[in-house]
């Protein structure tokens, strides 16, 4: 049995690594306005890349990270974002119970493709967001509509009142609201100087992934994060206070923080306060 569950788990992180792979290709040529369609090459002499070299995480390492004709440097973007999605879909794998059960609902089935797409467009957001200090509308939609869905979907399951403040509908529309709604406001007091348009659109998916019990710690961690990694950039790098820092990573740590280890975080913030 637990051979199963080993082939299990390395599928879940081998489907994480290729749509890994996939991500920073949707990535950076979302943002040159590419296609997405046609074969890898090297970014700096086009020559394409080989079977072997396109084998997510482990390619980079066949060819020692270097590219095999012009032998400049791959950048480490590629192995490292495969890895980390490999890993993300594993944990979906152990979160949903998929790895270590034996049955296979329909249930665990929507749970597995939803969770997928929700770290998929996080992780989007994170990279594109630090590369480019954008994030996309498409990505932001594409987020919404897909928790929307998945909301209807449970709804369906559960159907509680949704004019009961405890039904999760109305928890996740309240936190919405109240997500979008600081982040509009801080955006409306200083014109756009501390949050950017793309931070407040976003803050509406996620307040509805989280839901309002969860916002003001979602808002405490994403803070400490993101002051945490500011004093450590101005002390360690040659950023000033004045250099602009994206916010959206810190919202999608945070967000996965809170979409893996929700029910333990709150247990211990009522521990702690
Ligand atoms: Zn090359």
């Amino acid at each position: 049995m637990e051979i199963l569950i080993f082939l299990k788990a390395v599928f879940f992180f081998g489907i994480g690594a290729i749509f890994g792979s996939f991500l920073n290709v949707f990535v950076d040529r979302g943002e040159r306005r590419e296609s997405l369609l046609g074969t890898s090459h090297c970014d700096f002499c086009n020559k394409k890349l080989k079977w072997f070299e396109n084998i997510p995480v482990l390619g980079y390492f066949f060819v020692k990270g270097r590219c095999s004709k012009c032998k400049k440097k791959l950048s480490v973007q590629y192995p490292l974002v495969e890895f980390c999605l490999g890993l993300l879909f594993l944990a979906i794998g152990f979160k949903t119970g998929v790895i270590l059960s034996f049955s296979f609902l329909l249930i665990n089935f929507v749970d597995v493709v939803y969770f997928c797409m929700v770290v998929f467009l996080l992780v989007a957001v994170f990279l594109w967001d630090l590369k480019y200090m954008i994030i996309p509308n498409k990505i932001v939609i594409a987020g919404f509509v897909t928790t929307v869905i998945y909301n209807i979907f449970q709804y369906f399951q559960v159907s509680c009142s949704v004019f009961s403040l405890s039904c999760f509908v109305t928890e996740n529309i309240l936190g919405s609201l109240l997500v979008g709604g600081f982040f509009y406001a801080l955006f409306a007091i200083s014109k756009g100087k501390w949050i950017g348009g793309g931070d407040v659109k976003i803050g509406f998916w996620l307040g509805l992934l989280i839901g309002w019990k969860h916002v003001y710690p979602f808002l405490l961690v994403t803070y400490v994060i993101g002051a945490v990694v500011a004093i450590v950039l101005v002390n360690f790098s040659k950023k000033g206070w004045k250099s602009q820092i994206p916010f959206g990573p810190f919202l999608v740590i945070s967000s996965l923080i809170f979409l893996f280890f929700s029910e333990k975080l709150l247990y211990l913030y009522k521990m702690l306060f």
